[in-house]
């Protein structure tokens, strides 16, 4: 999909010269071409993207114009200006996010982020979607773990999958969000009874803009951002996301990250030296 030439292309050809010095400058040319192209892709799609809301508020403005005797209409058309305005700002948003994300650079300075508090807070901004829709969130295990990373990031990450959760679910299910203790990581899990996502589907998920099939949920709909984001906040932390599902009964999303010893348990690692 990505224009630019294949690196092991370049290698083959350039390698017989015996120049160390050539075949890691082409490469870096390589290198370069591709990120411009990527970018070059983002920029393509974000402009697309961003038309979809602004010409839908324009033509709702005209409608509004053209209904000022009739209240119900200006009501009606107000309101759909409002769904329209709340997703240009998500996408926008998000878009800022993401391209604060997409170098992938390691965190400069990771501190200690309170797994409890990043999940509670995640669930409350999803709690006025699932009340609407009569789904249980349900929370476990997140007590005392801290992770070693950049709040913010890990806030983005934990919302957009147990949003997804919520968003992707029938009515009347539950949605559980997990953490434990793993090997020097934490895994935080985000389990639903929802839709699910077909498996040849699985890979592309995590792409920007990729939506499965957007006309099977979310009229609306949502930027197809969520998870590409999710995917960088574990780049930078070194950590990883993971996915499990079943179409037709659910989705586990896992997402794991360094774990930082709670400011009790690091008291008692021996100090280091003197
Ligand atoms: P969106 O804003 O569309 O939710 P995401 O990047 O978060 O974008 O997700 C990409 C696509 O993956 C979604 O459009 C949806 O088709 C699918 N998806 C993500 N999470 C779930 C889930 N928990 N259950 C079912 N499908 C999901």
């Amino acid at each position: 999909r990505r224009s630019g030439v294949p690196a092991r292309h370049v290698t083959a050809r350039i390698a017989p010269l015996g120049s160390r010095l050539v075949l890691a400058l082409v490469e870096d040319r390589t290198r370069e071409r591709r990120v411009e192209a990527v970018r070059r892709d983002f920029v393509a799609n974000v402009s697309h993207e961003l038309k979809t809301p602004v010409g839908a508020i324009r033509v709702l403005a005209d409608a509004v114009a053209e209904a000022a005797e009739d209240p119900v209409a200006v009501k009606r058309f107000a309101g759909r200006m409002l769904i329209e305005s709340d997703r240009l700002t998500q996408l926008v948003q998000q878009i800022i996010e993401l391209s604060r994300l997409q170098g992938d650079e390691p965190l400069e300075a990771p501190v200690a982020v309170d797994v409890d508090e990043v999940i509670s807070a995640a669930v409350d901004t999803v709690e006025v979607d699932a009340a609407g829709k009569h789904i249980s969130v349900v929370t476990g295990g997140t007590k005392g773990l801290f992770v070693f990373g950049n709040e913010d990031q890990v806030a983005a990450a934990v919302t957009n999958l147990v949003s997804n959760a919520v968003g992707y679910s029938d009515p009347g299910s539950s949605v559980s969000v997990t953490a434990k203790a793993d090997g020097g990581a934490v895994e935080i899990s985000v389990v639903d009874q929802g839709i699910g996502i077909p498996q040849d589907e699985l890979d592309r998920i995590f792409e920007r803009f990729y939506r499965v099939d957007p006309a099977r949920h979310r009229s609306t709909g949502g930027t197809g951002l969520g998870l590409s984001i999710v995917k960088h906040v574990a780049a930078t932390h070194g950590g990883e996301v993971r996915v499990w599902s079943v179409e037709g009964q659910g989705s586990t999303f896992t997402l794991t990250l360094p774990q930082h010893l709670s400011p009790e348990n690091a008291r008692l690692v021996p100090a280091h030296g003197s």
